[in-house]
């Protein structure tokens, strides 16, 4: 064999499909060889009781997300970078905003402008909060032909939700571009009517953040957004399942042969809804929506992962500081519907995946790649290019220490947060080298990658987004 540019050798190579004893070979930025001994290379890394997983894709998370009030999320793509290095994550795919009343194109500007100092690589999603025709007809092809092929949207959150009309317009519009439908399902109008109630009853403490939005606001949305995108034959993936009888209403749909498919997140198998509990304004730490539930929704959650009925575990890092203008105490402390929702867990997603799952005997190996790599990548058409480690992949590859015990600490999340809500948790399996495109990024938590190191990822249109061609009443209503 040619002499490669990098071997990592001695390692136990850990992909969707398998482990075996390999060494891996790279150059160019790809792998180009997997043999059970390579002797010739420039470089070699030693990977001895390591194991050798493709780099995570972590395809939802919110990095530099402008605000509309000025100002951005606080987590910038140098920041962001560091810390998904840091916890074993080279790709992400994250959101352009839309503001109700604007379009489409200056914001996306705007964020590419942004992302050019990202080391990590990323695609967008594209959120639609405002569907005019402008939007629909003239600007989102545009922002299509950029190789972004996926749209989001919200059923709740003020002023982010769209209507049922507003809903429908986008899975038309998704379908007649070739794109992914991306959904936040909760029920609007259902929230605002509990958190009217609460208020006036006096309940204004974080911990009512919960009962403002119980399983079956997500139950009900989930089901619409399934049926809504059934009669429209358009395929969409339900972000941040956090609940059974919100997957539930996945299986069913899964069974009649809908392409839909549900991530959930680390806090929806981690965070409890005592949490947000905790003595005065600590509780906004867990503060996120769909709200933490409690240990027993765990297990059922991590039963819908073992049926794959939720195939992708993503952070929905969107970070806010708990103290500082920006953060959670910016509307004040007294009421829990104002202050900003959202958690930090870019960094801690894979390990606490790893620990929960695959060290607690949950999850295999290769169901961990599936979940956190694989899966991700293929949803997001990435793949083969990221989430696996075979030849002509992009060489991301983690280096993880199965055995490495660790105690999560802000320090080690190495983000622009004043916090992480899984502090003191111990977790077992810890990745102790990363490499992106061959490059070696990080190692034993320092990272080396200079900024706007990182690449976009355009997306060509992929199979597991094409139209069923099942339509009711075979009426191409779809538009
Ligand atoms: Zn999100």
């Amino acid at each position: 064999m040619a002499e490669v540019e990098l071997a990592i050798r001695g390692g136990v190579v850990v992909t969707a499909e398998g482990m075996q004893r390999a060494d891996v070979g790279v150059s160019g930025g790809r792998v180009v060889a997997l043999a059970e001994s390579i002797r010739d290379a420039r470089r070699i890394v030693e990977a001895d009781g390591l194991w050798v997983m493709p780099g995570g894709v972590d395809s939802h998370c919110h990095i530099e997300e402008p605000q509309p009030g000025g100002g951005a999320n606080e987590e910038s793509f140098v920041t962001a970078s560091r810390s998904a290095f840091a916890g074993g994550t080279t790709s992400a795919v994250c959101f352009v905003p839309q503001w109700k009343g604007g379009g489409l194109l200056e914001r996306l500007a705007d964020y590419e402008a942004r992302a050019r100092h990202a080391m990590l690589d990323h695609s967008f999603h594209q959120i639609i909060t405002d569907p005019t025709e402008r939007v629909i007809e003239e600007e989102l092809p545009q922002v299509v032909a950029k190789g972004i092929r996926s749209l989001k949207v919200f059923l709740t959150y003020e002023p982010l939700h769209v209507s049922d009309a507003e809903y429908l317009r986008v899975l038309a519009a998704a379908r007649k571009h070739q794109c992914l439908v991306t959904v936040h399902c909760e029920n609007y109008d259902a929230i605002n009517w509990r958190i009217r109630a609460l208020l006036a009853a006096g309940l204004t403490a974080p911990k009512y953040h919960a009962w403002a939005r119980p399983p079956v606001v997500e139950r009900e949305a989930t089901h619409r957004a399934i049926a809504l995108a059934e009669l429209l034959d358009q395929p969409i993936q339900i972000f941040h399942v956090s609940c059974a009888e919100a997957a539930e209403e996945i299986a069913r749909a899964q069974a009649r042969g809908v392409k839909v498919w549900g991530e959930t997140c680390p806090q929806y198998l981690t965070l409890t809804a005592a949490h947000m509990d905790r003595p005065g304004f600590e509780g906004a730490k867990f503060m996120c929506s769909p709200a933490p539930r409690d240990a027993a929704e765990h297990e059922r959650v991590w039963e819908m992962i073992r049926r794959g009925v939720l195939d992708v575990v993503s952070s929905d890092h969107c970070a806010f500081s708990f103290e500082g203008p920006h953060g959670k105490r910016q509307n004040g402390t007294e009421r829990f519907d104002l202050v900003p929702n959202g958690i930090p867990g870019f960094a801690a997603r894979l390990p606490l995946l790893f620990s929960e799952g695959v060290s607690k005997g949950r999850l295999t190996p290769e169901q961990f790649v599936r979940l956190g790599c694989s899966n991700p990548a293929r949803m997001m058409g990435l793949w083969p290019r990221k989430g696996g480690i075979h030849i002509g992949a992009d060489a991301d590859i983690a280096l993880w220490d199965p055995a490495r015990e660790r105690v999560l600490s802000n320090a080690l999340m190495q983000h622009a947060i004043d916090y992480t809500p899984y502090e003191g948790m111990t977790v077992k399996g810890w990745p102790v080298r990363v490499f992106r495109r061959g490059e070696e990024v990080m190692r034993e938590d320092e990272v080396t990658a200079a900024p706007g190191s990182g690449r976009f990822l355009p997306r060509a249109p992929y199979p597991l987004i094409a139209p069923r061609g099942v339509l009711p009443n075979g009426f191409p209503a779809a538009g």
